[in-house]
C-alpha cells in the first residue's frame, strides 16, 4: 500500500479544536447532566470530525472523541467494571446513511442480514443491570463503556425494575441493558417543582433522568417518576439457552418480568425499515417518553456476532436520528413577529 499522507496544519488545528469542543460538551452532558449546546450542534461537530478523520486517517488517534464512548465516570459513586463493554451506536441522518449501513452489512457477511428489529431510540440514559440466579445484585451507568457508576440503591427504587426475576429457567448470570427515562409529563412536573423551590430546571427529559438517577441519596431518586425499558443483553450464562433472535430475547426478558417495549417491530426489508422510521417521524409524540430516532438492529444473534463491533459501536445496529424539533426557533419567530 501507499504511504499515508499526514494531515495539513489547517485540518490538524480544526481537528484539535473540535476535539476540545466535544470533550467539553461530553463533560457537561455526561458528568454534570447540564449541557450548554444542543444535540444537533453536537452531532454537527461529530460529523465534521468524522469527515476530517476520513480524509486524514492519521488524525484518528486512540484518544480522539470518535473512538470513545461517553465520558469518564464521576468521583461521587463507586466504579463498576461492566461484565461486557457497553457500546454506543453509529448514526444515520438520512436515507443514504441508512442504505449504506445495510449494504455494508450485506457485503461483510455476503448474505442478506435481515430480518431487522426496529425500535424507538429513547432519549434517556443507558444502564446495565446484573441478576445472579434471578436476583438483582447491581445497577450501573454506562460511563465510558467499560466502567460505570455503581447506582444499585438508586436503581432499586424504580418500580419497573424487578428485584427478582420470574420463572425456573432464568440464567445464572444475566446482564441486561436498557434506558432509564422520565416520561415527558414527569419531566414537566419535576421542572415546575424545581423552579418553585428556586432551583435551576433541567434542560430536557434526558438530563432530568440522568440527574435524578445519579443522586447521592436514593430517597431523592425514589421521588422521581423514573421508568425503564430494556433493549439488550450483555451476559447470559446458565439457565435456559440464549434465544436465537433479538426479538425472542426480548420476549424471554418480558417473561422474566423485565420492562420491554411494546413498540418494536421485526421487518424483512430496507423498505419496511423506512416505513417504520416514517411512521414514528409522524407520530413522534405518541409515546409517553421523548425519542430522538429509531434504532435498527439485525434480529438474528448469530448474524450480529458475525458482524461484530468497531471500537465504539456494533456494526449490526444503527441509530436513525430524526431532525431536531425547532421549538426555540419557532418561539423566536413569534417574538420577532410581535
Ligand atoms: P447515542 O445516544 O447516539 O446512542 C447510543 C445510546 O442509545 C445507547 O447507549 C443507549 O443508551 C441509547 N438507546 C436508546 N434507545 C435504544 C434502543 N432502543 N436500543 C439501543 N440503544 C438505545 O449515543 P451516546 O454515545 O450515548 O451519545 C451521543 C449522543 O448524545 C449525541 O449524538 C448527542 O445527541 C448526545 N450528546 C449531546 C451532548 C450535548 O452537549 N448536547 C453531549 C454529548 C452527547
Amino acid at each position: 500500500g501507499g504511504e499515508a499522507q499526514s494531515a495539513p496544519a489547517e485540518a490538524r488545528e480544526r481537528h484539535a479544536e473540535l476535539a476540545e469542543l466535544i470533550e467539553n460538551a461530553n463533560w457537561r452532558y455526561y458528568v454534570l447532566d447540564s449541557p450548554t449546546v444542543s444535540d444537533a450542534e453536537y452531532d454537527g461537530w461529530m460529523r465534521e470530525i468524522l469527515a476530517l478523520e476520513e480524509a486524514h486517517p492519521d488524525l484518528r488517534t486512540p484518544d480522539s472523541p470518535t473512538q470513545k464512548v461517553g465520558a469518564p465516570i464521576s468521583t461521587e459513586f463507586a466504579p463498576v467494571t461492566h461484565l461486557q463493554r457497553l457500546e454506543s451506536l453509529d448514526n444515520a441522518f438520512n436515507d443514504a446513511d441508512l442504505a449504506g449501513w445495510q449494504a455494508r452489512a450485506e457485503r461483510l457477511i455476503e448474505a442478506d442480514p435481515g430480518p431487522y428489529l426496529c425500535e424507538l431510540k429513547i432519549d434517556g440514559l443507558a444502564v446495565a443491570l446484573v441478576y445472579e440466579k434471578g436476583r438483582l445484585v447491581r445497577g450501573a451507568t454506562r460511563g465510558d463503556g467499560r466502567t460505570g457508576d455503581d447506582i444499585t440503591p438508586n436503581i432499586r427504587t424504580l418500580g419497573d425494575v424487578p428485584h427478582r426475576l420470574n420463572g425456573d429457567d432464568v440464567p445464572d448470570l444475566l446482564e441486561v441493558r436498557g434506558e432509564v427515562f422520565l416520561p415527558v409529563e414527569g419531566f414537566k412536573k419535576l421542572n415546575e417543582q424545581l423552579m418553585d423551590a428556586g432551583k435551576p430546571p433541567f434542560a430536557n427529559p434526558r438530563n432530568s433522568a440522568a440527574g435524578s438517577l445519579r443522586q447521592k441519596d436514593p430517597r431523592v431518586t425514589a421521588q422521581r417518576p423514573l421508568r425503564m425499558i430494556v433493549h439488550g443483553v450483555g451476559k447470559w450464562e446458565g439457565g435456559g439457552p440464549l434465544p436465537a433472535t433479538q426479538s425472542a430475547v426480548y420476549e424471554r426478558l418480558r417473561d422474566f418480568g423485565l420492562p420491554v417495549s411494546d413498540r418494536y417491530k421485526v421487518v424483512e426489508s430496507l423498505d419496511e425499515i423506512r416505513e417504520f422510521i416514517s411512521y414514528y417521524n409522524d407520530h413522534r409524540h405518541d409515546p409517553e417518553y421523548e425519542i430522538d430516532g429509531v434504532v435498527v438492529k439485525v434480529d438474528r444473534i448469530p448474524v450480529q456476532r458475525q458482524l461484530g463491533s468497531t471500537s465504539r459501536a456494533p456494526r449490526w445496529a444503527i441509530a436513525f436520528k430524526y431532525p431536531p424539533e425547532e421549538v426555540t426557533t419557532k418561539l423566536l419567530d413569534i417574538q420577532v413577529g410581535v
